[in-house]
């Protein structure tokens, strides 16, 4: 480990922690009994009490540590202020021991932009399908995604008690990706991964264009690039404009530390500046191997049917 640590490795070992820590109060709510659901746009676009904790906690830990860092969050909260139980101080140790990559070490706390998605797939938190949920928390620099953390707060869930409950995993282009088992799906069977609560006709169009051998619908951003990177899913394919960039970008970075993708249905990436629009217009594509196969796919009606971002 160098003496002084770029500031981006420290920014993410601090992020490692408080995705941990946004994890643990997902699972306090859930076990609370009390959700405090609140419905946004509608009866598919929830919030629930762990969303807002979850995003005080991480908004206000990195805050504090990087005062000069641009957070995006995905809730819209009252500015009020966030009690001290809330704030996580720690830092990964074994982030702090990595070498930055060259690109990176030399960038400044005001140039990162931190999208945060504090809990991913809250209809199905609320449906109880948890291995579905996830805290996102991914960094960006220059419009790029450059480092993506990833708690899944109920990974285990299903083996009760004893088991040990919630992971990380957290990557950067050019360093790696940390946290689970890299595989892929075997020979050229095509599983493609899409939305379950979210879906119309242009997206099942989309889908079936892929002919794909299986079809696996599960909630959440995040957890369908973990499906990806974990050799149960070939593509994830969603030809709608709900995904927003605090969905995507923490999964990009992971995705392209072990030579994937992710870009919108034309194949062109989406930028991550502090600026940009937060909704991801055109789809969402994403894949392991193979980009460009599942790109050739998509029919010209749904392209007509998705503005270009
Ligand atoms: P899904 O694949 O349906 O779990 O969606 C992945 C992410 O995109 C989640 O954070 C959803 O809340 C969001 N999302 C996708 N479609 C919509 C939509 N139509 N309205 C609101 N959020 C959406
Ligand atoms: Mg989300
Ligand atoms: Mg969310």
């Amino acid at each position: 480990m160098s003496g002084n640590p770029a500031v981006v490795m420290r920014l993410v070992a601090s992020a490692y922690t408080v995705a941990e820590k946004a994890g643990a109060i997902v699972r306090r709510v859930l076990h609370s009994g009390e959700l405090g659901i609140v419905e946004k746009t509608g009866a598919n676009d929830l919030q629930t009490l762990a969303d807002r904790l979850a995003q005080q906690s991480i908004c206000a830990s990195l805050s504090k540590r990087f005062p000069k860092i641009t957070i995006i969050g995905e809730e819209e909260l009252p500015a009020e202020e966030v009690t001290e139980d809330l704030i996580e101080n720690g830092q990964a140790e074994e982030i702090l021991q990595k070498s930055c990559p060259a690109e990176y070490s030399g960038l400044k706390e005001e140039e990162l932009v931190v999208w945060v998605d504090p809990l991913d797939g809250t209809k199905e938190y609320t449906e109880g399908l948890l291995d579905n949920v996830t805290v996102l928390i991914g960094v960006a620099y220059g419009g790029k995604s450059i480092a993506g953390i990833i708690n899944q707060p109920f990974y285990n869930y299903q083996l009760g008690a004893g088991a040990s409950l919630g992971r990380t995993i957290w990557g950067m282009p050019g360093l790696g990706a940390f946290g689970f088992q890299l595989q892929e799906v075997p020979g050229d069977t095509r599983i493609v991964t899409t939305t379950r609560s979210h879906s119309n006709n242009v997206v099942t169009d989309c889908v079936a264009a892929m002919e794909p051998h299986e079809v696996v619908k599960v909630g959440g951003a995040g957890n369908k690039v973990i499906q990806l990177v974990e050799g149960r899913a070939s593509a994830y394919v969603f030809a709608s404009p709900g995904c927003k960039k605090w969905d995507t970008c923490a999964a990009e970075a992971i995705l392209h530390a072990v030579g994937g993708k992710l870009t919108d249905m034309r194949g062109n990436p989406y930028r991550y500046d502090a600026n940009v629009k937060h909704m991801n217009s055109a789809g969402v594509l994403a894949t392991l191997r193979n980009h460009e196969y599942y790109v050739s796919r998509v029919p010209q009606s749904v392209l007509q049917a998705l503005k270009s971002d």
